[in-house]
C-alpha cells in the first residue's frame, strides 16, 4: 500500500466493484487505485451452508433494526459487499422510473439507450439469464401452479450464475462460486489489472483528498491482511464512496468537521422495499434447498397495488423469525419446515425526507423510518393474495403475519377482510423486513439532492459516491443492476472530470 493513490473506493460491493473493475481498465492512463473494504475476504471456500456461521458475514450478522424496531435491514459486511449474498435476480430498471428520474430529478444521462448500452456490457461480463424449468425447486413449481389456478400471470425471473450447482444457499454465500457476485466477478478483474486491495479496513472519516481508516483483524479462515492492523490516513484525488445505504451516509456525518457539507440533504429520502416472507405448509415434504430457489414472479399488482410477490428460499432460523407466534405453537409449526413453501412481498415505498438515515453518539448508523399507509395497504392486500396462493397450490394451512388468527386453513378463504386488515397488522409483532435499502445521498440536480448530477458530493472537491444511495426514488425492482449502472455513469464521469 503506498500513501497516495490517484483513486480509493471505499466499498466492493455492487457499486464500489463495479466502479473498481470500470476504472482499472485504464491502467494504461497510469491511475492508482485503492480499494477499501471493512468486511474480510470470504472466498467460495469459507461458505459452509450453516446459517449460524455464515450471518457473520452480514453487517451486525444481520440484525439492524430501524430505531423503532419496526424493520430489520440486511446488508453485508464482506468483500463482495452484498453482492457475496444476493440471490443474483437481475432486473433492468423500468423505463418509467428512468423518465422520472430525468424529468423529476435532472438524470438527463439517463435515458433508455444509455441505460440499455451499458448493461447490455454489465449483464454479458456476469452472465444474466433465464434459468431452464428444469432448475425449478419445488416451490417454484408450487408458486406457478396457485398463481395459474387463480389466473395470475407469472414471470420469469433473470438470474446471473455461471457454473451453478443449484445448491440453493445463495444468500449465505455460493460455494460454487457459481453466483456471478463482485466478490467473483469485479473484484479478481480489478485485482488482475493492479488494483491494490485492502479488507478489514473500516473508513472512520473522510477530509478533502484523504481517507482515514482502521485494519481490524480478519474473521477465523478468512484471507490474511496484507498490512498491520492500526490506524491509517491516505491520500487520494479523488475518493469514490460505496459503503451502502446504512454505511456511506454514517461515514459523510462522522466527517462533518472536516467537510463543507449541504447537512440538510444527507442521510434523506431513504427507501427500503419493505417485505414480508410468508409461509404456507404443503401435506408432503418438498424439497427447496436444491434447485435454483427464485425462478418466478408476479408483477400484475405492482402498478394497481403497490407489490411484487417473488419465490423465495430461507434457512430454518430466518424462517423462524418470519414466522409470527411464539412458544409451543411457533415451535409446533417449525416442525413443518420441511413442508412449507415460502412467497416474498415486496412493496413500493415512497422517498419521504423524513426516512434517513443518521448517527448515534459514536458515530454508528441508525435508520429513522415510519412505514407509510399506503406501504401498509399494499401489505394487507399482498397477505391476502398470497393466502390465496398457497391454497390454490394445495397448502393445508398458511402461517401469516398479521392474521387475527394464528394458522389460515382452506375454509378460511372466504373471510380473509376480516382475518387480515390494516389493524391486525402489526409491525411491533411482525416487523417487516428490507434487504434492498435505496437512497440516503440522493443524486439530483435540486435541493433535494447531497450529489450532483455527475455524482459528486455536493460541497466537495474530490468525493464522488457510486452506490445505492444515489437513488432519487425507489426503483421499485431488485436494485442491483440500477446500482451498477449507476457506479458505471459516476465511473466515466470521474475518468472525464479528473483523468483525461
Ligand atoms: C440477502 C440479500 C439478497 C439480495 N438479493 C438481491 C437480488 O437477488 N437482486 C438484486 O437486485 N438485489 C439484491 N439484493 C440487494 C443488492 O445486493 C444491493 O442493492 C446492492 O448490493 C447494493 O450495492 P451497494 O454498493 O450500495 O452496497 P453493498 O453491495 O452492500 O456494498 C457496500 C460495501 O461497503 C462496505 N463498507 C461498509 N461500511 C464500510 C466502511 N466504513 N469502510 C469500508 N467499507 C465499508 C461493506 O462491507 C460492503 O462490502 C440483496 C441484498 C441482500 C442483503
Amino acid at each position: 500500500m503506498k500513501s497516495a493513490y490517484d483513486i480509493v473506493i471505499i466499498g466492493s460491493g455492487a457499486g464500489g466493484g463495479t466502479a473498481a473493475e470500470y476504472l482499472s481498465r485504464f491502467k494504461d492512463k497510469g491511475v492508482s487505485i485503492l480499494l477499501l473494504d471493512s468486511g474480510s475476504y470470504r472466498t467460495k471456500e469459507f461458505f459452509n451452508q450453516k446459517e449460524k456461521d455464515m450471518t457473520s458475514m452480514y453487517y451486525k450478522r444481520g440484525g439492524f433494526l430501524s430505531k423503532n424496531l419496526s424493520v430489520g435491514v440486511a446488508a453485508a459486511n464482506t468483500v463482495g459487499g452484498s453482492t457475496a449474498v444476493y440471490t443474483g435476480v437481475s432486473f433492468r430498471p423500468p423505463s418509467s422510473v428512468l423518465k422520472e428520474w430525468r424529468d423529476d430529478f435532472g438524470l438527463s444521462f439517463l435515458t433508455d439507450d444509455y441505460a440499455n448500452s451499458r448493461l447490455n456490457e454489465i449483464e454479458e461480463q456476469i452472465n444474466v439469464h433465464e434459468l431452464p424449468e428444469s432448475w425449478d425447486n419445488e416451490n417454484n413449481s408450487l408458486f406457478k401452479k396457485g398463481a395459474d389456478a387463480l389466473g395470475i400471470p407469472t414471470k420469469r425471473l433473470k438470474i446471473n450464475v455461471k457454473g451453478c450447482q443449484q445448491q440453493g444457499f445463495c444468500n449465505i454465500g455460493c460455494t460454487s462460486g457459481g453466483k456471478q457476485s463482485t466478490l467473483e466477478v469485479q473484484v479478481p478483474k480489478a485485482l488482475n489489472n493492479g488494483i491494490d486491495f485492502i479488507y478489514n479496513a473500516e473508513v472512520s472519516y473522510l477530509e478533502e483528498n484523504k481517507v482515514n481508516f482502521k485494519v481490524k483483524p480478519a474473521v477465523l479462515n478468512t484471507e490474511p491482511n496484507k498490512v498491520s492492523e492500526g490506524d491509517y490516513s491516505i491520500s487520494a484525488k479523488v475518493i469514490v464512496l460505496a459503503a451502502g445505504v446504512l454505511n456511506s451516509p454514517a461515514i459523510l456525518m462522522r466527517s462533518l468537521k472536516h467537510l463543507n457539507l449541504q447537512k440538510d440533504a444527507l442521510g434523506r429520502y431513504v427507501t427500503l422495499h419493505p417485505a414480508l416472507n410468508v409461509n404456507g405448509v404443503q401435506p408432503e415434504k418438498i424439497k427447496n434447498y436444491r434447485g435454483f430457489p427464485k425462478t418466478y414472479y408476479i408483477d400484475a399488482f405492482s402498478e394497481s397495488n403497490g407489490y411484487y410477490l417473488e419465490t423465495s428460499f430461507y434457512y430454518p432460523g430466518i424462517t423462524a423469525k418470519n414466522n409470527p407466534g411464539f412458544g409451543a405453537d411457533h415451535q409446533k409449526v417449525m416442525k413443518d419446515y420441511n413442508k412449507m413453501m415460502s412467497i416474498l412481498i415486496l412493496t413500493h415505498d415512497k422517498a419521504e425526507k423524513h426516512n434517513r438515515i443518521t448517527v448515534d453518539k459514536n458515530g454508528n448508523p441508525v435508520l429513522e423510518y415510519t412505514v407509510n399507509p399506503a406501504v401498509k395497504a399494499s401489505l394487507v392486500d399482498a397477505l391476502k393474495k398470497s393466502v390465496q396462493l398457497f391454497f390454490a397450490a394445495g397448502c393445508e394451512y398458511a402461517v401469516i403475519p398479521g392474521s387475527t388468527k394464528a394458522l389460515l386453513y382452506p375454509s378460511d378463504l372466504d373471510n380473509l377482510d376480516e382475518l387480515i386488515t390494516d389493524k391486525s397488522l402489526s409491525f411491533a409483532k411482525s416487523p417487516l423486513s428490507s434487504a434492498h435499502p435505496q437512497g440516503g445521498l440522493r443524486m439530483s440536480a435540486d435541493e433535494t439532492g447531497a450529489v450532483d448530477i455527475n455524482g459528486k458530493l455536493k460541497g466537495s472537491k474530490s468525493i464522488y459516491v457510486a452506490d445505492a444511495c444515489l437513488f432519487p426514488t425507489s426503483v421499485h425492482v431488485n436494485p442491483y443492476e440500477t446500482v451498477m449502472l449507476l457506479a458505471r455513469y459516476v465511473s466515466e464521469q470521474i475518468l472525464s472530470e479528473n483523468f483525461n
